[in-house]
């Protein structure tokens, strides 16, 4: 049934990693399994067999080929360095090649202990897999790039957090799980024959056209392509309300795409200071800190380039530093672009900035639902019905009305006409997201009562997210306050 492994990261040297087996766990049962990822994947599915899959997903049978390991990676958690993390419940069984020729790792995640599991017990419990099967399977949909999820087990076996919870390991599939810490982990070591393998195996793996720049060129051109793909990935995420809530150096992807799904929640009422995980105290992680926590991170990231982007280690920070400063225009215009896209423009005018910034402040002021308010813009091009949809959004009618007309006024500069913009604004603009008390719910379910079906009904609605979704639970409302989730915990 498994494709065969290329075994990349296995071949590299032995320092980078730790040899180890995944842990038998007592009765693997499969709860989940991504059909399409997997024949994307090369699985052979007319083949698949539930009990076979819950014995390989769940770790107690190593499909052939794979020679588990445990990649070593550092990282600034909170700021704070961390020169060994590792992973401590996370197994690389390989890497494959997919349908499309692309290289791709399968990582078992909350498999056992492994020598980084520092007190850790190596396990992970049923509501976070759920939940990151959940979030990065709607990401994905939403178009934004991510780690995805190819099957999730339970184990038959409990893991004690705050209370005791069903555990279970979830199959994720990444570009790569080259991550910024584990850069850090070999300069902290001042191993720089293992980062510039590692900076070699990013270019071949991410960036393969770099290749051909000469020598003295290719790291700083490595760092500027990772500048660009995270200053577009947060963009995207700050352009559906996501909020990561975790972003230290070693959840932060080589490859630009999101990682580790721990305390990561959507905005429902716009907000730009919104945190919503319980170890965030101080808001480090808020939706608005986002761009400037990449480039942060970015930075570590530069930081152990330095040795080979310049001999002089003077010129090598003075060119580093260019590149980092630049994020701020990279992501900004990225930004910009979301905003664009989000309001319906394809052309670009000097006043659309401000338009975007306009709406946002009377959404802020309203306390309005980040995602309906920019969905209901396409029903306010179909008529007053639809405009009063979005009008109950918000507090001060006049000004959305202002506003409105100044945004049709722009609209008739695009070349197209308004029924093809409400196309394009309901092909941008999401209908459902995994909104969080949605998500909390179908947990809840599926850890208290084995109940997966809310699980599985809203895993349907949120991979088709821009289709209004029909039945009888409403996905696009936003909670109750009763449903409100207030808080988000690492569930580690
Ligand atoms: P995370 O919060 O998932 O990004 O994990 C941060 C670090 O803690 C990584 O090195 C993980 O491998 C490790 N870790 C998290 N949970 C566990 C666990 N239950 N057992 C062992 N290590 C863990
Ligand atoms: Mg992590």
């Amino acid at each position: 049934m498994f494709p065969s492994f290329s075994l990349r990261y296995a071949r590299l040297p032995a320092r980078l990693r730790a040899d180890c087996l995944p842990t038998p766990v007592t009765e693997p049962r499969l709860v989940a399994f991504n059909r399409e990822l997997a024949d994307e994947l090369g699985f052979d599915v007319e083949d698949f067999n539930a009990e076979r899959a819950a014995e390989v997903f769940a770790g107690n049978a190593v499909p052939e080929g794979a020679e588990p390991l445990a990649m070593a990676y550092a990282g600034h958690q909170f700021g704070n360095f961390v020169p060994q993390l590792g992973d401590g419940r996370a197994l690389l069984l390989g890497e494959v090649v997919d349908r499309r020729g692309r290289l791709r790792d399968l990582q078992l995640k909350g498999s056992g202990r492994t020598p980084f599991s520092r007190g850790g017990d190596g396990r992970a419990p049923l509501g976070p897999v759920l939940r990151e099967y959940l979030v990065s399977e709607a990401m994905h949909a939403l178009g934004i790039p991510t780690t995805r999820a190819l099957a999730a087990v339970t184990t038959g076996e409990r893991v004690f957090r705050r209370i005791p919870e069903p555990g279970a390991v979830l199959t994720r599939v990444a570009a790569s799980h080259l991550r910024v810490g584990t850069f850090q982990y070999f300069a902290a070591r001042r191993d720089s024959e293992a980062v510039q393998l590692l900076a070699d195996e990013a270019i071949d793996r991410h960036y393969p056209d770099l290749a051909e720049r000469p020598a003295d060129e290719r790291y700083l051109a490595l760092l500027e392509a990772v500048v660009g793909r995270q200053a577009e990935l947060v963009a995207r995420w700050m352009g559906i309300g996501f909020i990561h809530g975790v972003m230290n150096t070693d959840n932060t992807s080589i490859s630009g795409e999101t990682i580790d799904y721990g305390p990561c929640a959507f905005m429902d009422a716009y907000d730009p200071r919104t945190v919503f995980s319980s170890i965030d105290e101080r808001g480090r992680y808020a939706y608005l800190n986002q761009p400037v926590i990449a480039q942060w991170n970015l930075a570590r990231f530069a930081e152990t380039l330095l040795p080979l982007i310049d001999d002089d280690s003077d010129r090598a920070i003075a060119r580093a530093t260019s590149v980092i400063e630049a994020f701020t225009e990279r992501f900004d215009s990225c930004w910009q672009a979301v905003l664009r896209a989000k309001l319906g423009l394809a052309t670009r005018e000097e006043g659309d900035g401000a338009l975007a910034q306009d709406l946002l402040d009377a959404m802020q002021a309203a306390r309005a639902d980040f995602t309906l308010a920019f969905r209901r813009l396409a029903d306010a091009l179909d008529g007053a019905e639809g405009k009063a949809r979005l009008a109950e959004l918000f507090d001060d009618r006049e000004a959305l009305d202002a506003w409105l007309s100044r945004w049709r006024q722009r609209l008739a500069r695009e070349d197209v006409d308004e029924a093809e913009i409400a196309r394009r604004l309901r092909g941008t603009n999401p209908a459902v997201i995994p909104r969080n008390h949605r998500v909390a719910q179908a947990l809840a379910a599926a850890a208290e009562d084995d109940d997966f079906a809310p699980f599985e009904a809203l895993l349907a609605v949120i991979t088709r997210p821009f289709e209004a979704p029909a039945g009888e639970v409403d996905y696009t409302r936003p909670p109750h306050d009763h449903e409100k989730v207030l808080r988000t915990f690492c569930g580690t």
